[in-house]
């Protein structure tokens, strides 16, 4: 029987432990917090897309829910990096790239998907309702049309009609150093608005764990400004710009996607995380990794990874100083600089 005294004691450890939240353990022997919903992104417009997630999380609803609602605010967001009002590639058409992942490793993605506001929806839908992982280009559309997506007018945003007018002045035949040019004036919040009035990072990545310690991520993209036609970035490619396992955690990429999808980026910093690292060094470990590939030409390029565990820690760390991410939690909602290899 318990006495009174050690039921006091019981009660006040247990009303100690619900606050922090229930613990279990994954299979992989990851300690698993519940009752903390948490969301992260990437860059300063992650503020107002975890407070879209938020509406989900903060309900108890699935985390798969909360990141779809929570980036879809980026993408209508107009003068921004992703979704219709972004840059365009050099023959002037907005082409967008996303995918989604869940806790039980079903995902989905689309990508040179041109004309369809929500490509991030789209992507669900590839994932919840074909067999497939992947459609690209017309197909994509297509498959979006079919699913009642209405096919936007082609037209570019005004912001993105005066960057792309600037941009032909020139015509040069690469996109810019995709982030780079953001750590020299702006400050770690800006979105990436370039002196030139230029919108140069194209990304939003969100990773989300629910009130049952469930994990979801989403990412979208137009990719590179003035990419070539039908280049594609990371961001639609699970692995590299998403990846998320329910046993240990989920890790998101921006920044020159080439570079991510040469390591496989956010796939190896989850496979760090399995091996016991934090999310900040196993974030750490795949920039060095990258700039060990690159050497030299690491200075001209920024990648950044941002990712959360299964305890509902996270982390991040990117090539140059400029990175950050935005947290919201049941107690705190804030952006948070991400520590970097290169001032
Ligand atoms: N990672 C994206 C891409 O390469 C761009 C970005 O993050 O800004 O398409």
């Amino acid at each position: 029987m318990v006495n009174r005294r050690k039921f006091i004691q019981f009660s006040a450890f247990t009303g100690f432990a619900s606050l922090l939240g229930k613990r279990a353990w994954s299979a992989d022997g990851m300690e698993t917090i519940k009752g903390k919903p948490i969301v992260i992104s990437t860059w300063g417009s992650g503020l107002a897309a975890n407070k879209g997630a938020w509406e989900v999380l903060g309900k108890g609803g699935r985390a798969l829910d909360a990141v779809e609602k929570g980036v879809m605010v980026t993408e209508l967001e107009d003068n921004c990096c992703v979704g219709l009002g972004a840059n365009p590639d050099r023959d002037g058409f907005v082409t967008l790239d996303a995918c989604i992942m869940d806790e039980f490793a079903n995902c989905g993605s689309v990508a040179f998907l041109e004309r369809i506001k929500h490509p991030i929806s789209v992507a669900r839908r590839v994932m919840e309702k074909t067999p497939h992982v992947m459609l690209v280009g017309s197909g994509a559309q297509q498959f979006a049309v079919a699913e009642g997506f209405p096919l936007e007018e082609q037209k570019l945003s005004p912001a993105a009609q005066k960057n792309y007018e600037n941009w032909l002045k020139k015509s040069e035949y690469k996109p810019p150093a995709i982030n780079i040019e953001n750590k020299k004036d702006h400050g770690p919040f800006a979105p990436n608005k370039l002196e030139s009035g230029e919108w140069n990072h194209d990304t939003i990545g969100m990773v989300a764990m629910d009130t049952n310690g469930n994990m979801s991520g989403s990412c979208t993209t137009s990719g590179a400004g003035f990419k070539m036609r039908g280049r594609l970035g990371d961001s639609p490619i699970i692995g590299a710009g998403l990846f998320v396992d329910n046993e240990v955690g989920a890790c998101t990429a921006t920044g020159q996607g080439e570079d991510v999808i040469r390591v496989a980026g956010s796939h190896s910093v989850v496979e760090l995380m399995r091996q016991g690292l934090s999310p900040e060094a196993a974030c750490k470990k795949v920039i060095e990794r990258i700039i060990r590939i690159k050497g030299a030409k690491a200075k001209d390029i920024q990648v950044g990874f941002l990712a959360l565990n299964k305890k509902g820690q996270h982390g991040a760390y990117a090539i140059h100083k400029g990175f950050s991410y935005a947290i919201k939690t049941n107690d705190m909602e804030k952006m948070i600089v991400s520590k970097y290899m290169m001032e």
